[in-house]
């Protein structure tokens, strides 16, 4: 049994085996492929393969278990052949020319989120064997076919650090933990983990040449240690905490379709921040009353070649499709700084957190944000869909913003493409912003606080500096007067101003963020709940 400590990214505690990651190949990943014809005939062989596995398991099943129980393999065989779920797949691989384990894998989140979205429960039901379906099919395209349930098994991710592009290509249900000797709690690679709700330890200073993939480990978020090889006693212990999380998560189910309202009457938004059209479906299982944060950058994060417009409008419309008519607020490219994507071609920069990053390069390559923004209009018919800029520093930038937005309307138009109006905000996460809202409250129609790095640049703290961790105060009083200075400025002009930073989560302040004004906050999607309860107790 070793122990280590480390930080703890989310509070959570998880069993379970670990996979060492550089083992590469035990993930789905994103390739750019030449020959979308051999791709597709690759997953017509994978697809005849897994229905001989199905006919096995059917006929073994039927031996053991009986006839009833065994149909559910029958069901698999038929939802393989279902001609929406192939169309589906073969058009990813042909538009985005993307290898096929990636195409089959996302189709499947795709297709499972939007059973698992429906009122029927027999629909609903389906959301498990789409993925379970889709999960052979890539294991079988893998080469991994020999033992089913060996490879389904989720596993506690243990590496020596994760960019974020590499955790955005990760299976997620396939993920119990992440444990890294790097990383920032600041980092986009933490704000994931949050996001998938589940724990996450970082700068833990293990001996990586020590750590076996299969090995089993304990990830204890809320003591912030990991222990691998745990004794029996040890495993006893964590299955009853596990029990006791299980309770509590139950507990607050039952606040599922109930208002965010103080018991004085005030109430206020509670959106998720999500970083993928995957993610949509921890939106709804956690009852979100909209997106608040659609970092559209992850699109374009571990990939060879920029999202075309077709596959961004395919994206943004499944979302807004998804959320049936809640809001869904969708950032433009806030790409740079630690979001790195090599055929940006961005140059290395001593400082790249002040450098050249989000909606400076939009205005500086404009053809990028322009497509991005085609997209974006387009799919405002599909649903209802706000944009937000980011990193705004000047009443200048979002001027030249608008001029943008109005020439590609004009190409819409001309084009005969419909879209409605969406509603336009920026993000304030810079202190420039938060001195002069008082004049952007009057040209945007929200505020969207980022307090990631509103913390950063107000305290001169690089987020992603490991080091500097303990000088990161969020709660330090310049960034709550500055939050309190954005709200009211953005009332005064009639408009809402809501927090989309991880501080918005932030469980002790939810008190003090209701009181002075907030309309909304947007956080990862398992804390919507756990924010509704203190929200609900107060007066
Ligand atoms: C922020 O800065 O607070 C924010 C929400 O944006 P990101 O974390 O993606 O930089
Ligand atoms: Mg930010």
């Amino acid at each position: 049994m070793t122990k280590y400590a480390g930080k703890s990214v989310y509070k959570g505690i998880a069993m379970g085996k670990v996979l060492v990651l550089g083992k590469e190949e035990d993930m789905v990943k994103r390739e750019k492929i030449e020959d979308a014809d051999a791709e597709i005939v690759r997953v017509g062989n994978a697809i005849e393969k897994a229905q001989q596995q199905l006919q096995d398991l059917y006929e073994k099943a039927v031996k053991e278990v009986g006839e009833a129980s065994a149909a559910i393999f029958e069901v698999h065989q038929m939802m393989m052949e279902d001609e929406d779920y192939l169309d589906a797949i073969h058009s990813m691989i042909r538009t985005e020319n993307i290898n096929a384990e990636f195409a089959v894998a996302t189709t499947g989140d795709n297709f499972s989120e939007m059973f698992a979205a429906m009122d029927d429960d027999y629909m609903k039901a389906r959301s498990a064997d789409v993925k379970d379906i889709s999960n052979r099919i890539v294991r079988n395209l893998m080469g991994k076919e020999g033992n089913d349930m060996e490879q389904s098994e989720p596993v506690i991710i243990v590496a020596d650090d994760l960019s974020p592009s590499e955790t955005v290509q990760m299976d997620k249900d396939k993920i119990l933990a992440f444990v890294t000797v790097h990383g920032s709690t600041n980092s986009h690679t933490a704000i994931l983990a949050r996001m998938m709700n589940i724990p996450a330890l970082i700068g833990v200073p293990m001996d990586l040449d020590k750590v076996k993939t299969g090995m089993v480990a304990v990830v204890d978020g809320v003591k912030a240690e990991v222990t691998f090889e745990p004794s029996p006693e040890e495993c006893l212990k964590v299955t009853n905490k596990i029990k006791e999380q299980e309770e509590q998560a139950r507990l607050l189910e039952t606040l599922k379709g109930k208002e965010n309202v103080t018991k004085s009457g005030r109430k206020i938004n509670l959106y998720a921040n999500i970083g993928s059209v995957s993610d949509v479906g921890y939106v709804l299982e956690n009852d979100a009353g909209g997106i608040g944060l659609f970092r559209s950058e992850f699109l374009y994060l571990g990939r060879n070649d920029f999202p075309s417009e077709e596959e961004q409008f395919q994206a943004y419309k499944q979302v807004a499709q998804t959320m049936a008519n809640k809001k869904v607020i969708i950032r433009t490219l806030d790409i740079g700084a630690d979001k790195q994507a090599d055929y940006f071609e961005l140059g290395k920069e001593d400082n790249p957190a002040m450098g050249y990053r989000a909606i400076r390069i939009c205005l500086k390559q404009q053809d990028i944000f322009k497509t991005q923004l085609r997209a974006l209009f387009r799919a405002t018919a599909y649903g209802k869909i706000s944009i937000m800029y980011p990193m705004i520093t000047s009443v200048s930038e979002v001027e030249q913003i608008y001029k943008i937005v109005d020439e590609v309307k004009k190409e819409l138009d001309d084009a005969g493409i419909v879209y409605h109006e969406p509603e336009q905000g920026i993000m304030i996460e810079t202190p420039a912003a938060v001195m002069i809202s008082d004049e952007l409250a009057k040209m945007v129609d929200f505020f969207s606080i980022g307090t990631n790095d509103l913390t950063q640049y107000t305290l001169a703290i690089d987020r992603q500096n490991a080091k500097l961790d303990d000088f990161y105060d969020s709660h330090h009083p310049a960034i709550l007067k500055m939050i309190q200075i954005v709200v009211d400025n953005a009332h005064k002009e009639g408009k809402w101003a809501g927090i989309c930073g991880e501080l918005g989560a932030d469980m002790d302040l939810t008190k003090t963020f209701v009181e002075m004004g907030l309309d909304e906050l947007s956080v990862a999607p398992s804390m919507i709940l756990k924010l509704r309860q203190i929200i609900r107790e107060m007066d």
